[in-house]
């Protein structure tokens, strides 16, 4: 077996393929070597040593020395220079590199080679001796914290001490001899932790080695790899680079730097980057000088300017993708030392991945795939200012419910809020949490803010549907509605105080910061998603209740409503009396003279939807929550309630008390409402169809409303609620003597439609799965009390996703797969979607591709993130 992989003047044993046997470093090293770009020589330690390190009690393969052995002769012939050798010492750098990048996080050590011996050699070679000893004390440095554990903050007081005694402030006012005296007293630090430093160059090397395999499991580097969620196992381990030392700080004529193929911050084609004149790599990500931008590099060396805008351009061409490059210059002679694909922000991932399409380097799908979801999110909310961000103070973090940035006053009553927004004022709504009756204010709102909830309580979901930013259950916070303050970490927030908050990072701050405006869908992201739209099979669709939610969605290139849920429009200030009324009713009739109050309203709802949506398919749920929700629950409220509706308030509280459910949640919701009162579903129907028929009359707008059923679970629910349905559809179609098609379809939410759905799919004309209370119902999972567990549940592993989030493939999604496998066995034109929060998740995106549904629907916001994730599911 081959560990180790030579590279030299032209020609490496390793490419960039190799990334996971070489680390991307080392692969990358190797390719632009045989591209015949200046790389100093050196070899490259394979990862499966790494690997075979932690195996094996942290010992080497056997032959591994022999090879390092044979590399380092090689090495030492195409240099002319020996490791160790006092006449002319070869040095070179010892460096990490793993498959995936991981900045910073291992370590490199600089300068092998030297010792009280070589050092006199390189001064004299370099007829430098400054210089020979500033290596040397790096060396001395770098060495003792990484390969010996000495603190990095010991060297760094002695060099504090040097300049002190001396009078000076910079680094660079020390001279020669300066440098020299400091050498002895980092000695001194090595003496004092009982440590020696080995003369021998050979045994540094290997303490090198030794050292950067070591870091490979530093807690540093462990952490890194957990927080970007790269797996134990899914990598060998680390690559060691050796390589020849060249060096930026042999003078003015020498310098380091770093640049990319574009700008990494907005995607603008033009280089971009940093140079330090006569510095050594370590200066200027240590910020201890501040370099200057990289066009000045053609001012101090126009020749080498030119030279290293030609290599990123071939580089660029070569890798197609933009490239984050380290370079030095040594006397007037370049080196590139290492390139990689470079990080980017979200707005110029689309910008760079559009552009390379232009440029006829990557095609559409590619340009697809280097795009993630988040990144099309990202783009489409406001951030904060940056800078602005610096000065001010995190008092509280909560869940990410709904990205986006937003300041404003704080006001803790929905009513209130409304009232401030129209009088000119910016707010955030503030709430233990929120419910149906907040909306309105939650809508006025900039943004909003509760101390408890999960990423799918009504706040989250609501906010999300509203494009609001939000962050939900902020635990350590406390809300005083009576005192109008909120009190968090020994901080107290009064009504009218400025507090900022960031539905992207959960983070609350105190104080007003500046919002950037989100640049829309136009420019890059627009091409990007029509090119999406080509490639996707799935449809996407929005959940949407107002036509105005409706108007974003299309603007946002939704194909349809997937979801319209009816009830939302009952808890209008101007409606929810009626809807009272008709609740405390004792009769029918009573009951159907306050549906025929609603009645109008609903239909001006629907012609509102329906023309928005200009004869795109729209899916209208019929009314679903338990009716006590529509009703107040404290004492001061029933008063003013029962006085609106005329009862009086015990009847009020008789009502309320009859209709407690100890489980609302699986109680007398869904279908089951429209089987007790039909005439609510005779009401709705009547709106639904005779809006569509106005609408073709009067507008020329041809509808096919799809009409759905909640909660369904047995197919005679199904057929009894259908059947009122239809016979009520029916005959005022036939009275307006007009052709209208619509479609009675259902919900799938509960385990036991999906498992009968060959049976439901003989009455219903589409499936809709609602994987919000499937996955309630299948994990028997309370989503209004998960937040008490899960948490635990994902910090302990037991499971790996919120399953609320991002759909449970090996179970939840089973029954997805499983319903719309036997329903398309009873019909094969059965249209089944997808409209619970999973629909604009790219993750549970990937699997409704492939179990076959045809369409996903998804809050607004989130459709930009569907037409690229469905893309991507079936690339
Ligand atoms: P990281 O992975 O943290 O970027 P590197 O291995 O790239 O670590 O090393 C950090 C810096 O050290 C490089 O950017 C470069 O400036 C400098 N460096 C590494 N090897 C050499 C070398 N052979 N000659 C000169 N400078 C080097
Ligand atoms: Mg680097
Ligand atoms: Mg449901």
């Amino acid at each position: 077996k081959k560990w180790v992989y030579f590279f030299a003047n032209g020609q490496a044993e390793g490419k960039a393929e190799m990334k996971e046997l070489l680390g991307g470093k080392g692969a990358n090293l190797a390719e632009m070597t045989n591209l015949g770009i200046p790389v100093p020589p050196g070899f490259t330690i394979s990862t499966e040593v790494c690997k075979y390190y932690y195996d094996h009690e942290k010992t080497y393969p056997e032959t591994l020395k022999q090879e390092v052995d044979e590399a380092l002769k090689k090495l030492e012939s195409v240099t002319g220079k020996k490791l160790g050798d006092p006449n002319n010492p070869l040095l070179v750098s010892v460096r990490s590199g793993a498959a995936v990048s991981m900045p910073g996080m291992m370590d490199t050590i600089l300068n092998l080679g030297l010792n009280d011996e070589t050092v006199e050699g390189l001064a004299k070679l370099t007829n430098n001796k400054r210089f020979a000893y500033d290596a040397y004390r790096r060396f001395l440095q770098m060495f003792g914290d990484t390969a010996l554990g000495i603190p990095h903050a010991e060297f760094e007081k002695a060099l504090e001490a040097r300049k002190e005694a001396k009078g000076v402030k910079l680094d660079v006012e020390l001279d020669a001899d300066d440098l020299k005296a400091l050498v002895e007293d980092y000695k001194e630090i090595y003496k004092k932790h009982g440590k020696e430093f080995p003369q021998d160059a050979y045994k540094q090397l290997w303490a090198a080695i030794d050292a950067v395999f070591g870091s490979w499991m530093n807690e540093r580097a462990i952490k890194y790899r957990q927080i970007n969620n790269i797996k134990e196992g899914e990598l060998l381990g680390t690559a060691v680079n050796i390589v020849t030392m060249v060096f930026g700080n042999m003078g003015e004529d020498s310098g380091t730097g770093v640049c990319f193929t574009r700008d990494p911050n907005t995607g603008e084609k033009k280089p971009y980057g940093e140079f330090l004149q006569n510095a050594q790599g370590e200066d200027v990500v240590a910020g201890i000088r501040t370099p200057v931008p990289l066009e000045e590099l053609k001012k101090f060396n126009e020749s080498v300017y030119n030279e290293l805008l030609n290599i990123m351009e071939k580089l660029e061409k070569h890798y197609k993708d933009m490239q984050d490059i380290e370079f030095t210059i040594e006397k007037g002679k370049l080196y590139l030392l290492q390139t990689r694909n470079g990080k980017r922000t979200s707005q110029a991932a689309i910008k760079i991945a559009v552009d390379l399409v232009h440029e006829n380097l990557i095609d559409k799908e590619t340009a697809v795939m280097r795009v993630r979801p988040e990144d099309i999110e990202k783009v489409l909310h406001a951030k904060f200012d940056e800078n602005e961000l610096k000065n001010v103070k995190v008092i509280a973090k909560g869940l990410p419910a709904s990205p986006g940035a937003a300041t404003g006053k704080v006001y803790f009553d929905a009513a209130k809020a409304e009232e401030k927004t129209a009088e000119g004022e910016k707010v955030i709504l503030v709430r233990p949490e929120t419910s149906p009756e907040d909306v309105g204010g939650m809508n006025a709102a900039e943004g909003i803010l509760t101390a408890r909830g999960g990423m799918t309580s009504h706040a989250a979901v609501v906010a999300r549907g509203m494009g609001k930013p939000a962050v939900v259950g902020a635990e350590e916070i406390v809300v005083d509605e009576n005192a109008l303050e909120f009190r968090v970490n020994g901080v107290t927030v009064k009504e009218g105080d400025w507090i900022s908050i960031d539905g992207t990072t959960g983070n609350v701050y105190l104080g007003k910061i500046t919002t950037v405006k989100p640049q829309g869908l136009e420019g890059p992201v627009a091409e990007l998603l029509s090119w999406a739209d080509e490639i996707r099979r799935l449809g996407v669709r929005t959940n949407a209740d107002i036509p105005r939610d409706a108007k974003v969605a299309r603007d946002f290139g939704a194909e349809g409503i997937g979801l319209c849920r009816t009830e939302h429009m009952f808890f209008e200030k101007d409606r929810i009396p009626k809807v009272r009324r008709m609740i405390v009713a004792k009769t029918k009739e009573q009951r159907e003279a306050a549906l025929e109050e609603l009645l109008p309203l609903q239909k001006e709802d629907f012609k509102g939807l329906f023309r928005t949506m200009k004869g795109l398919p729209v899916t209208i749920r019929l009314i679903d929550p338990p009716l006590h929700e529509f009703l107040p629950n404290d004492e001061e409220q029933m008063k003013e309630v029962a006085e609106q509706i005329g009862i009086s308030v015990d009847e009020l509280k008789s009502v309320v008390e009859q209709l407690h459910e100890l489980n609302p949640m699986l109680g007398h919701r869904g279908c089951r409402l429209t089987i007790t009162y039909p005439e609510i579903a005779v009401m709705q129907t009547k709106a639904i169809i005779s809006a569509a028929i106005e609408l073709k009359k009067e507008e020329g707008i041809d509808v096919i409303p799809e009409i759905m059923i909640p909660l369904v679970g047995h197919i005679n629910e199904l057929k009894y609620v259908k059947k009122v349905v239809v016979e009520t559809a029916d005959s005022l179609i036939k009275d307006a003597n007009i052709d209208l098609t619509y479609k009675v379809g259902t919900m799938i939410e509960i385990p036991r439609a999906a498992i009968t759905a060959d049976q439901i799919a003989q009455e219903a004309e589409f499936f809709s799965f609602g994987t919000n209370d499937l996955t309630q119902m299948t994990f028997g999972f309370s989503r209004d009390d998960v937040g008490k567990f899960l948490p635990e549940y994902l910090e302990k592993g037991i499971l790996e996703h919120d399953p609320f989030k991002s759909l449970d493939w090996e179970g939840v999604g089973q029954l997805v797969k499983l319903g719309t496998e036997r329903g398309k066995s009873t019909r094969n034109d059965l249209k089944v979607g997808v409209c619970g929060e999973h629909g604009g998740d790219p993750r549970s995106i990937l699997f409704f591709d492939a179990a076959g549904l045809d369409y996903v629907s998804c809050s607004p916001y989130r459709v930009p993130v569907a037409r690229l994730a469905a893309a991507q599911a079936t690339i």
